[in-house]
């Protein structure tokens, strides 16, 4: 716990729910850490409540806050600016309030991509990628992905439309064309671009521990050798996703080094300084498995 006194900057996330989720403990150890006075609380809003809840950050004075399911497009237009990377990724997951002014912000693609140049040591111009969803995350993975050099991209999605809509909008942003595939297994086309694909990342809840667990649409030995295997979910650790992968000898990494990195970047937005990665890592990994089972 903090010493908090007449000077603490207070910071926190908007969600619902919001009693799980992670950040808390992992960016007030980042503060703790770098000596900061400053400490981060949870904050669930009812959905009528948003642009109130927005209007307290300038009113009470708070530092700034990370924006959470389902609240992350609400906040939109109630924010003095946004960044290019909010424009892009149509969401915030990061406001930073400057002097009263509140600028909505995205790290949840840059944070993608550090973990993938970080932990998984894959640079996305290698080749191209096939994006399991066409939800929110799927946007950010897909712009953040054309935006650092991939060259080719490729939706599958149950919702045809919705990742038709979504590949137009990506293609009309970033110039990089993103093939969209139905969510049918044995499907030609599909199997043919995701047996070249040199990343191939889940998007949807699909394997989380809380949710039944449906198959992808891929032939079996897929993802495999060469390949690195993305599972935005990270609880469980081992998606059934990533235990395929890893039978068939492809690279994998689970969605908690993204969480880490988007939590790191929106603490050097409000700050300035450098994130404590290690420690913030650490408390993740306690905080999701209640112990340290490899790296993030
Ligand atoms: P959205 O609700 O915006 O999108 C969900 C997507 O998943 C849609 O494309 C939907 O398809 C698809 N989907 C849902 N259920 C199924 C199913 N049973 N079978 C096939 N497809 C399904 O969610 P988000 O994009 O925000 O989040 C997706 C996942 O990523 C979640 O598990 C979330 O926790 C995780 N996530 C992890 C992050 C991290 O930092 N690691 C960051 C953000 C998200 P359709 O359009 O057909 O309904």
């Amino acid at each position: 716990m903090p010493d908090i006194n007449g000077k603490t900057v207070v910071y926190g996330i908007i969600g619902r729910p919001v009693e799980h989720s992670f950040s808390p403990a992992m960016q007030n150890a980042a503060f703790k850490e770098t000596g900061l006075n400053s400490v981060y609380v949870p904050f669930g809003p009812a959905p009528g409540q948003i642009e109130a809840a927005v209007a307290g950050i300038k009113a009470l004075g708070l530092g700034g806050v990370n924006v959470t399911v389902p609240y992350k497009e609400a906040v939109m237009p109630y924010l003095d600016e946004l960044t290019e990377e909010a424009v892009l990724c149509g969401a915030v997951n990061t406001v930073i309030n400057r002097q009263g002014r509140l600028t909505g912000h995205n790290t949840d693609g840059a944070g993608f991509i550090s973990d993938l140049r970080g932990s998984c040591d894959f640079e996305p111009s290698r080749g191209p990628a096939l994006i399991m969803g066409a939800g929110g995350s799927a946007r950010a993975v897909a712009v953040s992905l054309a935006g650092a050099g991939c060259r080719e991209l490729a939706l599958v999605n149950r919702n045809r439309e919705r990742a038709l809509k979504l590949a137009a909008e990506v293609t009309g942003t970033t110039g990089v064309a993103v093939q969209v595939f139905p969510w049918a297994p044995g499907h030609a086309e599909l199997a043919e671009f995701a047996r070249g694909a040199a990343l191939l990342v889940n998007c949807t809840p699909v394997g989380m521990s809380t949710k039944p667990n449906k198959e992808f649409p891929l032939p079996g030995e897929l993802p495999g050798q060469g390949q690195l295997a993305y599972d935005l979910v990270y609880n469980p650790p081992s998606t059934p996703f990533l235990l395929l992968a890893e039978q068939n000898r492809a690279k994998t990494a689970n969605g908690l080094g993204m969480l880490l990195h988007q939590g790191a970047l929106a603490f050097t937005a409000w700050t300035g300084l450098q994130a404590p990665l290690e420690v913030m890592r650490r408390v993740l990994l306690e905080q999701a498995y209640g112990k340290t089972p490899g790296g993030v």
